[in-house]
């Protein structure tokens, strides 16, 4: 029988997700192992078309969407949330909390989001890295450059999403146009 007067424990996941990998995956399930609900936090949502940040906040909520359909994590299970910077770190998470449902947890290895959280008084988890040195934004980046396979290191729908917007042309593009600006 369900608690009704149990609150839901939430945690969040913040990252750039350019693109999500599989490493975001395997954190995602295993958090859901720990709370209720997830929040995944798109970070930097306001760039784009970047050699770092070649895809726009839309297409990576798409691409982690669908990601998590495909994994067979239920729906009601995760909150997918653009979130743009803001020039001021000691009042980011204010901005964060403003922006996202209520949560207790925050799921980061990233040093920077860890001490800010820490100041607020947030209960912080570093996640397990699951094969950093393939499963990285960056190495799924230099790959699509490199006409390599980047394609084992993403879920499927991420395949099929940078396919549908000329993702791997767009990134080759940037490279390009920054080169000759030399
Ligand atoms: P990221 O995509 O590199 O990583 C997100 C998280 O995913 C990491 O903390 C890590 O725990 C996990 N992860 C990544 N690869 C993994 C792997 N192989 N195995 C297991 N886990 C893995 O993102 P990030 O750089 O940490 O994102 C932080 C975001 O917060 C950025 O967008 C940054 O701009 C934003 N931020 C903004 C401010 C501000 O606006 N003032 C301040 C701090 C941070």
């Amino acid at each position: 029988m369900i608690n009704m007067n149990r609150r839901p424990v939430r945690g969040i996941l913040i990252g750039r997700m350019q693109p999500i990998h599989n490493g975001h995956i395997q954190v995602i399930k295993k958090t859901l192992e720990e709370v209720d609900e997830i929040i995944i936090g798109v970070g930097s949502a306001q760039l784009s078309h970047e050699l770092k940040n070649p895809f726009t906040a839309g297409e990576r909520v798409m691409m982690v969407t669908k990601s998590l359909s495909e994994n067979n994590i239920e729906r009601n299970k995760y909150y997918v949330i653009p979130m743009e910077d803001i020039n001021f770190n000691a009042i980011w998470t204010a901005h964060v909390k403003m922006m996202t449902p209520p949560f207790s947890k925050v799921y980061s290895g990233n040093p920077l989001v860890q001490q800010l959280f820490e100041e607020a008084g947030y209960e912080i988890k570093t996640p397990i890295l699951y094969d950093r040195i393939h499963l990285s934004g960056s190495e799924v980046r230099k790959r699509m450059l490199n006409n390599e396979n980047w394609e084992e290191l993403v879920p499927k729908p991420v395949v099929k999403i940078v396919d549908e917007i000329n993702g791997v042309e767009r990134l080759q593009n940037l490279n390009r146009k920054e080169i000759s600006e030399l």
